[in-house]
């Protein structure tokens, strides 16, 4: 392979947007993505959940277009499935109603064999791959292990020059997982077989991606842009008790940790400078809110889709830790992927009840307090805390300049849509919802599908409560 010949699969400046549900303004999920697969790497994709992963690979597979930049195969436009690439599936995707043996004879359809020459081929990737004797097998007969290697079995039969994986570990057990990436890595340094050259891997398996790639993209999410590639030199076999692997895992966790929770919050920076700038302070005992209509626009930030109980649940962790731990060992303390840790860190952050220097988390005394407060003082303190943020400050904003305080679910989730174009409406909206149940500032009437203030928060005592004033609309 030569430098200059032109990658296997290129993304230059991928905008990907889909519509909006029910009509709403297109959620952009990936940005400017530049992105290749070059003969001989394996390239692996880490970003949280929703970060457009998949869309990246449906995208090489000529299985999506994108709204705009291009989709390159050896230097040429995609206009069509690109059959070089063959995917395994998290899933296992295998029709149930078919045969092991029948299940790995799809993948062979591109290659208009003749029946013999077609069972050599699929004798050939089941002995690969460990699947002799399994032939007349159903899918619902084997282990998920066993499925999964049918995946990869109906992929490989197909000779794509990039085996693509999406999470192709992930419904495994761990030994089943460690195994079966030591033999892909094994197949593809094998080299040859099948004219297989290059992986492309998405995850948001850290370890996985050290053990497997030559290279490492990490992207961001809301929208899916390439924030960082990481080069990884170690040596096949890896070996993962190695000093290296460690240090290269820890250099990986670095630059997620540094990605989704920066030492310098975005949106309290902009908002502190415009407050400065402004030469206010929120007046206390106002309406909360009312003050920042009037305030230079600061940027909005999302809100993670984490439960309150998950936040007091971190607290808690914390509590009984007793002083600062590093977010990995939280991640494995509490059982959850790297990415849902770092979500639920960033929730308690942005509200106050955490910090977190580098990749350490500690509680501050806001965090403190709120843990050994009564309910109702957690509900005030979790409600001082949501206020601060702008999201939460529009919310209310609109709604105590609304009739009766009220405003039509519809209504919010496209005013949502336009302040956070990158986000997904309506999982924001449940989000936003049991947070702002929780601290008693709205609520939300299911039948009239109407979100309305909190009366704790109309601010008016001698007015009726706003959940009983009928509904004009
Ligand atoms: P990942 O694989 O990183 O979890 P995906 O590529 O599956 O992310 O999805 C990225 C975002 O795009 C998510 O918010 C998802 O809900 C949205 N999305 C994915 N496919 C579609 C689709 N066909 N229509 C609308 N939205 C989609
Ligand atoms: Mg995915």
């Amino acid at each position: 392979m030569s430098a200059a010949s032109p990658p296997l699969v290129e993304l230059a400046g991928v905008t990907k947007a889909y519509e909006g549900r029910d009509g709403g303004p297109p959620v952009t999920v990936l940005d400017g993505i530049s992105l290749e697969v070059r003969d001989g790497e394996v390239v692996a994709l880490l970003g949280q959940s929703g970060s457009g992963k998949s869309t990246i690979l449906r995208l090489m597979a000529g299985l999506t277009q994108p709204t705009s930049g291009s989709v390159l195969a050896h230097g040429a436009p995609l206009t069509s499935i690109n059959h070089r690439l063959a995917i395994v599936f998290q899933s296992f995707a295998l029709y149930p109603w078919l045969t092991v043996q029948e299940n790995v004879r799809v993948g062979l359809v591109q290659r208009r064999l003749d029946a013999a020459a077609e069972d050599d081929e699929i004798e050939r990737a089941l002995a690969l791959i460990g699947l002799t004797g399994y032939e007349n097998a159903y899918p619902k007969q084997l282990s998920g292990g066993m499925r999964q290697r049918v995946g990869f079995a109906r992929a490989l039969v197909a000779q794509p020059e990039i085996l693509g994986m999406d999470e192709p570990f992930s419904a495994l057990d761990v030994l089943t997982a460690e195994n079966l990436r030591t033999q892909v890595v094994d197949l593809w340094r094998g080299a040859g077989h099948g004219g297989l050259r290059s992986i492309f891997l998405v995850t948001h398996n850290i370890a996985e991606a050290v053990f497997m790639a030559t290279r490492i993209v990490i992207i961001s999410s809301h929208p899916g842009r390439v924030r960082n590639v990481i080069v990884n030199p170690l040596p096949y076999p890896r070996d993962v008790n190695s000093r290296q692997f460690a240090a290269l895992v820890d250099q990986v966790h670095a630059a997620i940790t540094a990605l989704v929770l920066p030492d310098e919050p975005a949106e309290r920076s902009v908002a502190a400078a415009a407050a400065a700038a402004a030469g206010r302070a929120a007046p206390a005992g106002s309406t909360p809110g009312a003050s920042v209509t009037a305030a230079a626009p600061a940027r909005v930030e999302t809100i993670p889709n984490v439960p309150v109980e998950t936040i007091v649940g971190l607290l808690e962790i914390l509590e009984d830790s007793q002083e600062t731990i590093n977010v990995f060992d939280l991640s494995a303390r509490i059982g959850r992927e790297f990415g849902e840790t770092i979500a639920i860190v960033k929730a308690a952050e942005m509200l106050d009840l955490v910090d977190t220097p580098k990749d350490d988390v500690f509680m501050t005394e806001v965090g403190w307090y709120f843990l050994a407060a009564p309910a109702p003082v957690r509900k005030t303190l979790f409600r001082e805390a949501i206020m601060k943020l702008r999201l939460f400050q529009i919310l209310v904003a609109n709604l105590a300049a609304a009739t009766d305080h009220r405003i039509d679910a519809d209504e919010l989730l496209e005013e949502l849509g336009s302040l956070l174009p990158y986000d997904q409406p309506e999982k924001l909206f449940r989000t936003m919802l049991g947070w702002g149940r929780y601290a008693e500032i709205i609520d939300f009437d299911e039948h009239a599908n109407k979100v309305f203030l909190h009366e704790a928060m109309t601010g008016d005592d001698d007015e009726e409560p706003a959940e009983a004033t009928e509904d004009r609309a």
